[in-house]
């Protein structure tokens, strides 16, 4: 199981996924990241997917490349050995 902590979140890799570069949602929420003080909840952080499941924007497109495999949380937590192994944002939380 992935923590949803603040170093997993600042290694995600999600903000820069162009499965969510084309969602309005995702993109308000990561501009309201850079000007928020504090530790952001999960609801507040388009990310760590793997930790917390299913992404709450729409607007994504699946049809991009997932970045997971790409990411030291990924590694870290021997992620591709589990399932769904890629895609949180769509397939939920990694088991
Ligand atoms: S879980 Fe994968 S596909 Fe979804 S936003 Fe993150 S890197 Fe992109
Ligand atoms: S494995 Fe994917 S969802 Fe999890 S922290 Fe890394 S980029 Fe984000």
């Amino acid at each position: 199981m992935v923590e949803f902590n603040m170093e997993n979140v600042q290694r995600c890799l999600c903000p820069g996924c162009p499965v969510q570069a084309g969602s309005k949602c995702v993109q308000e929420k990561l501009n309201k990241l850079k000007g928020a003080s504090g530790n952001p909840g999960p609801e507040d952080v388009p990310g760590v997917y793997c930790a917390t499941g299913k992404a709450t924007c729409e607007g994504l497109d699946p049809s991009q490349i997932c970045q997971c495999d790409k990411c030291e949380v990924w590694k870290e937590y021997k992620l591709g050995e589990g399932e769904p192994g890629s895609y949180y944002c769509a397939e939920g939380k990694a088991r």
